[in-house]
Order: C-alpha cells, then structure tokens, then sequence
C-alpha cells in the first residue's frame, strides 16, 4: 500500500512566521500512517529546527525543490502558496490550511486550473465536534492576549492600582469592542493585569461570559433593527444601528486609556465603531489596538502593521498577532490540522467524507471544481 504523502513548505507569505507542522505533529501523522516530506528551514522562525523533525522521522527536502511539491498527495499550509506554487501541485492532491477563501480570485483561478482539492479552515464550522480543529478559535486566543500586551507596553500609565508611598495609582480603563475568543481572551488578560475593563458585544448571549471575566457589559442600543445572528456570529449591522452605538461608545472611550478592538462580521467588512470624532475625544497618551484592521478595521485611521500617533493617541494596527508568538501559534495550528485530518486518513488512505458536516464546510473546491461558490466564485462564472 502507498501511504499518504504529507508535504510541509517553507510559508511564503510576507511575515508570516508560522508552520503548519511541528515535529510532534509530524510524528503523529506517521503514526496515523502517512509519510511527511519538510523543506529544511520550514520551522526555523517558529523555533523547530530540522534536526528536530528529522528525529520524529521526516524527510527533509532542500528548498525550491520541484518534485518534492508533485509528489505530494496534500500540502499542509498556514497561508496559501501563490499560484505558481500552488501549479507545482499535482492535480487532485489536497491543500489544507487558512486560505482566505472570501472573495479571493487568485485562489479560484488558482485551485481550478492546478486541479486542487482543498479545505479553508476559515469555514470549518462553529460546533462542539470541530473545537479541536478550530484554527480560528486557536490564533484569535493569541491575537487577544498579545494585543493587551501591546497596549499596556505602548500605555503611558499603569494597568493595576497601585497603593504605594508616592500614593494611590488609579487602575486603567480598558474599552474591548467585540466579545468573540480574541475579545473574551483580551478581556481575560487586561482584567489578570488589573485594569477596570468595559465591553461592547451585539450578541447578548457574550453578556454573561463578559461579567463571569469580571468586565462590564455595555448593552448594545435599543432599536427595531438589531443585527440577528446565526451559528454564533454576529451578522452585518445596519448604518443606523451602528451609528447608534457609535454616539453609546462615545463617552465610554473618551474615559478609556485602551480600547481593544476586535468586532468582525465573518465574510464582510468590519464594523466601523469608532471614527474620527471619537478618536478627537480620547485622551492624549491613550492607545488603540485595532486586530480588525485587515477587515477594513474598527477604527478610523488605523493601518494594518502600522503604529501611528493621532494627536497623542497611539493607534496600533495589529494585523498579524499570532505570527508575533510563532511557536505557540505553530504548536496550537498544527494540532488543529491533526485534529482536522485524522478522521480524513483513516486506514492509511486520504478519504474526503463529503456527507460529514466538518469537512463538506470547509471544502471549497474537489479536483479543480469550486465546490463553496457562496464563498469562492468560479473564475469565468461572472
Ligand atoms: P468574530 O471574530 O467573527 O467576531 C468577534 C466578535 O465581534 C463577535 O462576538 C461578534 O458578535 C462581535 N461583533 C460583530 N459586530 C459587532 C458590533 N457592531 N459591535 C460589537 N461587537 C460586534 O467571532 P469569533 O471570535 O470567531 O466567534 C464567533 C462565535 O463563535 C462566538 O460566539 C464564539 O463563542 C463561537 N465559537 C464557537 C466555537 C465552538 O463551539 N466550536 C468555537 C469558537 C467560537
């Protein structure tokens, strides 16, 4: 029997520090019965060296090797390859991993002309059977607790209160927008610094989660066109309503040292809840970390991976938290991927069980053909 050949690649992605294997995880899938084939240096800026996955029995293949990438039966990524990567594939073999499937042309065009087969982890779906393998739950944990860092080393006071002989430090105060895990996680983290912590949510199920953290729940504003939701995410707010809470958060924000934002709507652009009249209200020296910013962002003026300074206050663009804490990130993505592929490499064959839920949500497209075109529109269908 030819066992099921796994290829992990050096990530080539512009600052992307992750792999989507660790040595421990190459290990596991030899014994759920593959072969796995790492281009030396893959793990070198997520802290695991090839000696390490050379001794849990990989097969270290020199960078830029071509064949190395037509051998493979599945390519396992964080981010995708670009196309001319991705063309070295053999048709029908797998790729797995966080490929941005909304709206993303290339990555059509892309899957169909090479004949790929592959799974956006993006949309695997939201229920308890899939936890294990939620790479999205896993890096937006990181992308909260980071961004709580980086605001309290960019704040120009102290997190906790302070009784000292100089006197009483007053604890900051810490606006997070959006209680989804990155939110829930920057709440858990400000409140173990011992900032007062405030937040706003759409969703009135996260009202209690917020309160057992120890923060306050800002209700959301009362009017006829709440935004619904469905399978746990919040769906698009309308202008009003979003005006509404925009004129709420105001005065919130104009006493916050920090805001932490971190609302999204899956597929769509941000909600933009504090603009530029806001900001004009908010303390010199305060800080914002907006982790929606890649989406369009929650905050007027940020810019992805930029740091800008507004009239003192410090607006901080955290596209990319997770690849700021690489091993950790590496370690958690790649047991998701683990997680994810067992039930796919029963028997020592690579099996896609389309009629099980977990794999028909993530699977957008089968040996070229675009199988999620709610997600991904077919190149040439429009
Ligand atoms: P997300 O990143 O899509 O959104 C983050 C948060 O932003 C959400 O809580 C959302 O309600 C909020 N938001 C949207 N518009 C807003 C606005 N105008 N103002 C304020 N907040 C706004 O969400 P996520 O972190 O991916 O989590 C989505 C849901 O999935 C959560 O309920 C989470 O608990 C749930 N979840 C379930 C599982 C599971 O059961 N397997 C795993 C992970 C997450």
């Amino acid at each position: 029997m030819i066992l099921p050949r796994l290829f992990i690649a050096i990530e080539s992605a512009p600052g992307e520090t992750r792999v989507a294997a660790t040595p421990d995880t190459v290990k596991k899938f030899i014994a759920l019965g593959c072969t796995v084939a790492v281009e030396r240096g893959a793990g070198r800026s997520s802290g695991y060296g090839d000696e390490a996955y050379s001794r849990m029995g990989a097969e270290l293949v020199e960078p830029g090797n071509v064949s190395a990438w037509g051998q493979a039966d599945a390519l396992l990524c964080v981010q995708s390859p670009d196309p001319a990567a991705l063309a070295r594939l053999r048709s029908g073999a797998l790729l797995v991993g966080l490929l941005a499937p909304y709206d993303n042309p290339t990555l059509s065009a892309a899957l169909q002309s090479a004949q790929l087969t592959a799974m956006a982890i993006e949309l695997l779906p939201r229920i308890s059977r899939a936890q294990a393998a939620d790479a999205l739950s896993s890096q937006a944990n990181i992308a909260g607790y980071k961004s709580v860092l980086l605001a309290a080393a960019a704040l120009d006071r102290y997190f906790p209160m302070l009784m000292t002989a100089a006197g009483t430090v007053q604890p900051a105060r810490v606006v997070v927008l959006g209680a989804g895990v990155a939110g829930l996680q920057a709440v858990a983290t400000a409140r173990r610094l011992g900032a007062v912590v405030y937040v706003s949510d759409i969703r009135p199920a996260v009202k209690e989660q917020v309160e057992s953290l120890g923060a306050r729940f800002i209700d959301p504003p009362e009017m006829e066109d709440k935004p619904s939701e469905s399978g746990g995410y919040a769906k698009q707010a309308s202008d009003a309503f979003l005006a509404a809470q925009r004129q709420q958060l105001s005065d919130q924000l104009a006493e916050a040292d920090v805001a932490i934002c971190t609302a999204q709507v899956p597929g769509r652009r941000a909600p933009r809840l504090i603009s530029e009249d806001m900001l004009d209200r908010m303390r010199p020296g305060a800080v914002v970390v907006d982790l929606a910013v890649a989406q369009g962002g929650n905050c007027a003026e940020t810019r992805p991976g930029q740091t800008l300074d507004r009239n003192g206050v410090k607006l901080i663009g955290a596209s990319d938290l997770p690849c700021s804490v690489p091993n950790h990130a590496s370690a958690l993505y790649s047991r998701n991927l683990v997680a994810l592929l067992e039930p796919v490499l029963k028997d020592g064959q690579l099996t896609l069980n389309t009629e099980d839920e977990l794999i028909a949500g993530c699977l957008i497209s089968q040996d070229g053909a675009i199988c999620r075109s709610d997600v991904l529109t077919p190149e040439g269908s429009n």
